[in-house]
């Protein structure tokens, strides 16, 4: 693969430059072009530049509105609702986190539902912006359907990432976020673009047999959810709770009023926090800080996030795919 080299804010202005061309005003480019350029700064590839394209496709297409403007709502003190105005998730979760985290910081708990929006990016930005302010947070968004519920060949749930992020003050909080599907669909398109095999367990073919070629997965045929039926329990869970629970669209729903003009489909998003201050009390981060020293303590562990957070402290360019950045260059040349 050719690369060329790119530094942080070069990767947010590509991002920035190619979205204003294409139809976003600038609090929207700005809010997307910062989660592009941190998913590259930090390693999360499949939900950096390499979404540009497709971010562009649905702003063509007009499906998705690139001058949004999100409007939150306390339905309750500890329920939030935003309305993304038929945008991109970024700008939504930028304005409606903090007033999430107020809830949650005077009450304990609360959670947000995002609706008419598209998420077409990594969710450890929204749960680490809630840890950074002392509290727990979870997040969980779907997709069109792509993976199939455990004994099905065909699909039903979308990728349906779930992330966790746990505050340690003074240092980096700890993160998960991961797809619910063996591999995220974004991780499978770049291994077919890259002409790598993909693991046995990750997909079926078009056919329904299993497959090791991501390009048989991604074009026609499906993914399976991680862990057997207890992966596909938690996909459904994501289900009920960013459709169900939020009052948006499950991913067959999804599915059936979406253009596939190569962006996202749109529906909801669910955000939960809560205060570990509240809820244990004042020994709340040394008594977790306890645990994390015994985890870590085991040979062969690693905390989830680390990876990230690690890739994060390198200020230097970031080599990327070469035809990827031509290829957005040419999108607003
Ligand atoms: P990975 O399988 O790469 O990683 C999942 C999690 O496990 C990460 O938090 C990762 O931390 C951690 N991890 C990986 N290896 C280890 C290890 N050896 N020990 C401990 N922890 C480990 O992610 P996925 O491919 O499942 O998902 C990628 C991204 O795709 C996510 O950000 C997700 O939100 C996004 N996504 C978005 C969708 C959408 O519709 N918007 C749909 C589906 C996925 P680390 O990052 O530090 O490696």
């Amino acid at each position: 693969m050719n690369t060329i080299s790119l530094t942080i804010p070069e990767i947010h202005e590509l991002a920035r430059r190619c979205l204003l061309h294409n139809g976003c005003d600038a609090a929207n480019a700005e809010a997307i072009a910062t989660t592009v350029s941190t998913a590259e700064r930090d390693g999360s590839y499949s939900h950096g530049l390499f979404r540009v394209p497709g971010y562009v496709a649905s702003l063509r297409s007009g499906k998705v509105n690139g001058k949004a403007n999100p409007q939150a709502k306390l339905i309750t003190p500890a329920i939030v609702r935003m309305d993304g105005d038929n945008g991109y998730t970024p700008l939504a979760i930028q304005r409606g986190v903090p007033i999430l985290a107020d809830a949650a910081q005077q009450i304990g708990i609360a959670a947000m539902g995002i609706t008419n929006t598209y998420h077409f990016a990594a969710l450890w930005p929204e749960t680490e912006a809630l840890a950074e302010r002392g509290l727990v947070g979870l997040a969980c968004t779907a997709y069109k359907p792509t993976v199939a519920p455990h004994g099905a060949k065909k699909p039903l749930f979308g990728t349906n990432p779930l992330s966790f992020a746990w505050p340690r003050p003074g240092q980096t909080p700890l993160v998960f976020d991961m797809a619910t599907s063996a591999k995220a669909l974004g991780d499978v398109q770049i291994a077919a673009r890259d002409g790598h095999q993909v693991p046995l367990g990750t997909g079926l073919d078009p056919d329904g047999n299993p497959t090791t070629d991501p390009a048989k997965i991604a074009n026609g045929g499906v993914l399976l959810p991680f862990g057997g039926y207890k992966g596909s329990a938690i996909a459904m869970m994501v289900e009920l709770l960013c459709a169900g629970m939020v009052g948006e669209r499950f991913s067959f729903e999804a599915a059936k009023v979406d253009n596939n003009d190569g962006g996202p489909a749109g529906g909801g998003e669910f955000l939960l926090a809560m205060s570990p201050a509240i809820m244990a009390g004042p020994d709340w981060a040394a008594h977790a800080e306890g645990f994390f020293a015994e985890l870590t303590g085991l040979e062969g562990v690693r905390l989830p996030g680390q990876r990230r957070h690690e890739n994060r402290l390198s200020e230097a360019p970031r080599p990327i795919n070469a035809e990827l950045v031509e290829k957005i260059r040419t999108l607003y040349d």
